[in-house]
């Protein structure tokens, strides 16, 4: 059985007392859990306070994206290998706010799951439609480019330390979630895309959801087969609704 992941996307978000805050009562509420792994994604100039803050290691920390690039002249970049030295454990690339401001395209995202790989980390590959490919009917054939760009680039072998989160761009921050049969249908055809090219790597990939994901909409989410967690960003910044949220997967995996 795939161990969930429930992972938080603090975007642009906090100050040193409101993350101290924020995860002192994470960390009360959890304990390192067999069925589910849970992590959050601070901005990168918080990410040491926080690892020292969650040293006991009930929750990993991750950035927020990373450098294609090992080192440089790239002013304002972060390298893969800076984020593990200092302890990170994921990173979230191809994130649709990355994808729209700052231009990266799938060959750039898949240069960027490479280059995390290498340095150690999991990269959270995030795919997902806008609102208009949806509605013209195109919603499978943006994410198949979106996933075959780095399957093409990394291997289907890479997808054995992965995650993907599939995110429609309409429902992040929007309020509105995609309804249960919506995300199933996308999540069964990225595992499908996978599996055609290796079924053992599909059946251990972790896809997880990510748009407007809240305590009261989790348990209809994660109840579905192909859905292993969650990619929360707005409630993971309020620590009773990701606590919530992480209980739903708990519960979830334990139903089976
Ligand atoms: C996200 O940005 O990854 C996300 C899922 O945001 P929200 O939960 O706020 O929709």
């Amino acid at each position: 059985m795939r161990k969930a992941l429930v992972a938080g996307n603090w975007k642009m978000n906090g100050s040193l007392d409101a993350n101290r805050e924020l995860l002192s009562a994470l960390s009360g509420a959890m304990q390192a859990s067999d069925a589910v792994a849970v992590a959050v994604c601070p901005p990168a100039v918080y990410l040491r306070d926080a690892l020292a803050q969650l040293e006991s290691g009930a929750i990993a920390v991750g950035g927020q994206d990373c450098s294609d690039e090992k080192s440089g002249a790239f002013t304002g970049e972060i390298a893969a290998d800076m984020l593990k030295e200092v302890g990170c454990e994921y990173v979230i690339v191809g994130h649709s706010e990355r994808r729209a401001r700052q231009h990266e395209d799938s060959a750039w995202v898949a240069r960027k799951f490479i280059a995390a790989q290498a340095a150690g980390l999991v990269p959270i590959l995030c795919v997902g439609e806008q609102l208009a490919d949806r509605e013209a009917g195109r919603t499978d054939a943006v994410v198949a480019e979106q996933l075959d760009a780095v399957l093409d680039a990394a291997g289907v072998a890479a997808f054995d330390r992965a995650v993907v989160a599939y995110e429609p761009v309409w429902a992040i921050g929007t309020g509105l979630t995609a309804s249960p049969e919506q995300a199933a249908e996308v999540h069964a055809f990225i595992r499908a895309r996978v599996s055609a090219r290796d079924q053992g790597v599909a059946e251990g990939l972790r896809i997880l959801y990510g748009g407007s994901v809240k305590a009261d909409n989790a348990a209809g989410l994660f109840a579905l087969p192909d859905i292993d967690g969650g990619l929360i960003g707005g409630a993971s910044l309020d620590a009773a609704s990701f606590i919530g949220i992480v209980n739903a997967a708990v519960a979830a995996q334990a139903r089976g």
